[in-house]
């Protein structure tokens, strides 16, 4: 190693890497059990992405019209185009009242009704009646900013526990020993110095890496950092091929304009004027699941029907509502709308375009959150030691497609899952084994030799090159002729790494450094999703193959797991849970799946 670096030892419990609504929900639960537990994150906890969620938490609370869990069970899988493990969905569906009414008790000030009952509105896919419709109003909101009022209100709470917070500290590593996950190494950015934090449970609650992509709606640091922590550790990720592309992203911007918009009455045009998702979803129309949404909105520019000199986005009317009720539903995108559109959407429609926004894949695990592989023919075999949470899970709740409003339920109903499981197996002050250096030595000497790097490809142009690959190969329709050209460029990108430079060589606030490490981070992530798109024969949810235009279930009902190493990406596959959780609900049938 080119230099010593000072190394400070922490002790605890259990430590989660994290501090977005599930980190923050997994913190709380595990210190209220009486342990030690850190939690770490890289941003200030309230700027997490999850601050960012507009639209609202889904809940079948029944406060608007009749619901039932069963229903929002039914519309899940569907949602998930039968990728999603009915028993882990039976539990999210089935907790999920009592979550929400955790997070009132918890003071986040959502909207009410006449009566003072949380208010709810439709959103995509949520439907009544076992998915025969009309659609149910199950969508929970604090306006279009409850991401916000949540990630706040879960912060406010995790400080009346003692759990200690590091807060822009940088976690880069695992420390793995024997297949047994015991702490994790990270970098003060503000000093530089590394921190190795032993535990008995390490989580990883650090969301999503929608920056593989171009144009997302996701922040700047949804890099998938615990994704790529995982790979490089020797375990797969999940279902990787899944990327949600979110019908309505601002033109240009690809700021989010929530789906609520067309909860609340919101519809598309397109160059004609026409109404066309009427053709493509008769009777959800406007409200199908994204996946639906997204391709239907594709196929009218493809067609020539796009608006604009390029015919390359689409308008969302939201001038026919009156103005009071956008002013109180929806002030937050009334104001998106006028700074990165300029549109009064009081008066004009809003150009749109599908914009990445989720990724239904991420790191395997069950549903109290431990970690699994496919070990010695088991595919459930757990990894001792190690959780994951929220967007960086693939539990798998939302297979092939998430429906809108199911990722903050999936947050706090599993977050808190994940606290229990780990109070049942950790005894507080557990005695820890030592370690022997190598976490250490790989951890550092990954900082060093990016620190020092002195190749001719700045990080940026790196990253700019993987974005648009991605873009262009792997986005709402794909094809084999697309798909092998993106894994010869994406692979080319990875091997790019080797000649990286940066300028910034101080240890202090290095930001060079750290986007870098987020580069090393998005790159294996974005080399397993093309090359699991690359794999999957068929369309399932968000993965619409055009040589390959159907659902395949005698091959295909199973979950992609990737294993990544140097550069090979090696593939294998999890069988898909065929049952539910109780005998209280029946294990739903693939069925087509029409909106
Ligand atoms: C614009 C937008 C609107 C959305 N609206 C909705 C909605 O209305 N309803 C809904 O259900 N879903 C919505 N979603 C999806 C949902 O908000 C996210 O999936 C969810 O908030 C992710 O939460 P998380 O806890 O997994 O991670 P995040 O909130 O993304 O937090 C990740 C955490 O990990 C930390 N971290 C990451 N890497 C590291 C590292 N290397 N070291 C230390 N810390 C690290 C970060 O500091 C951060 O605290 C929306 C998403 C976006 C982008």
């Amino acid at each position: 190693m080119a230099e010593a670096y000072k190394i400070i030892d922490h002790v605890y419990d259990a430590v989660v890497v994290g501090a977005g609504g599930s980190g923050l929900r997994a913190t709380m639960g595990i210190a209220e059990k009486g342990l030690k537990t850190a939690c770490i994150t890289k941003v200030f906890p309230t700027r997490s992405h999850t601050v960012a969620a507009q639209g609202g938490i889904a809940a079948s609370l029944g406060n608007m019209g009749p619901d039932h869990w069963t229903w929002h069970m039914y519309d899940t899988v569907k949602g998930s185009d039968w990728l999603g493990d009915q028993d882990a969905i039976e539990y999210m569906v089935r907790e999920a009242p009592a979550a929400v009414i955790e997070l009132e008790h918890a003071g986040v000030p959502f909207s009410r009704t006449e009566e003072g009952k949380i208010y709810q509105r439709p959103f995509g896919g949520h439907m009544q009646n076992m998915g025969a419709g009309p659609p149910v109003q199950r969508t929970c909101a604090a306006a279009d900013r409850t991401g916000h009022a949540m990630l706040h209100s879960l912060y406010q709470q995790s400080l009346r526990y003692d759990a200690d917070f590091y807060v822009e500290y940088f976690a880069l590593d695992l420390i793995m020993v024997n297949g047994e996950c015991k702490g994790v190494i990270a970098l003060c950015m503000e000093d530089g110095s590394i921190h190795r934090f032993r535990s008995h449970a390490t989580v990883l609650a650090t969301g999503g890496g929608g920056r593989m992509y171009f144009s997302a709606t996701s922040a700047h640091t949804c890099t998938g950092d615990g994704n790529g922590m995982v790979l490089r550790a020797g375990l797969p990720l999940q279902d990787m091929e899944f990327v949600q592309f979110h019908p309505t992203g601002i033109y240009g911007a690809g700021v989010l304009i929530t789906e609520g918009a067309r909860g609340e009455g919101g519809y598309l045009t397109n160059s004609e004027g026409e109404r066309f998702m009427e053709r493509y979803a008769p009777s959800a129309k406007d409200l199908a699941s994204r996946d639906v949404v997204a391709r239907s909105m594709a196929m009218e520019m493809r067609e020539g029907r796009g608006v604009g000199k390029d015919k390359d986005h689409i308008f969302l009317h939201l001038d026919h509502i009156d103005p009071k009720v956008l002013a109180e539903r929806l002030p937050g995108i009334t104001e998106t709308g006028k700074i990165f559109a300029g549109v009064d959407l009081t008066r004009q429609p809003l150009p749109v375009t599908p914009t990445v926004h989720y990724n239904m894949g991420g790191i395997p695990c069950n549903y109290h959150g431990e970690v699994v592989t496919l070990k010695d023919g088991n595919p459930d075999s757990v990894v001792p030691g190690l959780f994951a949470v929220g967007e960086a899970a693939c539990v798998s709740v939302h297979g092939a497609n998430r429906l809108g409003s199911n990722s903050l339920i999936d947050l706090v109903v599993f977050g808190r899952a994940t606290g229990f499981r780990i109070a049942d197996i950790v005894k507080p002050g557990t005695p820890h084994v030592a370690v022997s250096k190598d976490a250490d030595d790989f951890a550092v000497s990954r900082v060093d030799r990016y620190r020092n790097a002195k190749g001719g490809t700045p990080t940026a142009q790196i990253r700019s090159n993987m974005q648009r690959t991605m873009q262009k190969h792997c986005a709402v329709f794909r094809d084999t002729a697309l798909l092998r050209e993106g894994q010869g460029q994406i692979d080319n990108i990875f091997g790019s790494l080797q000649d990286i430079g940066i300028t910034d060589r101080s240890m202090i606030w290095n930001t060079d450094l750290v986007e870098t490490l987020e580069l090393d981070n998005l790159l294996p992530q974005a080399v397993v999703t093309m090359h699991s798109a690359a794999n999957r024969k068929e369309s399932r949810g968000a993965h619409m193959h055009e040589d390959f235009p159907e659902r395949n279930d005698a091959e295909w009902m199973k979950h992609t797991i990737t294993w990544f190493d140097k550069g090979a990406v090696r593939i294998d596959y999890r069988p898909v849970h065929d049952y539910t959780l109780t005998d209280d609900v029946e294990y739903i049938k693939p069925k087509a799946r029409v909106y």
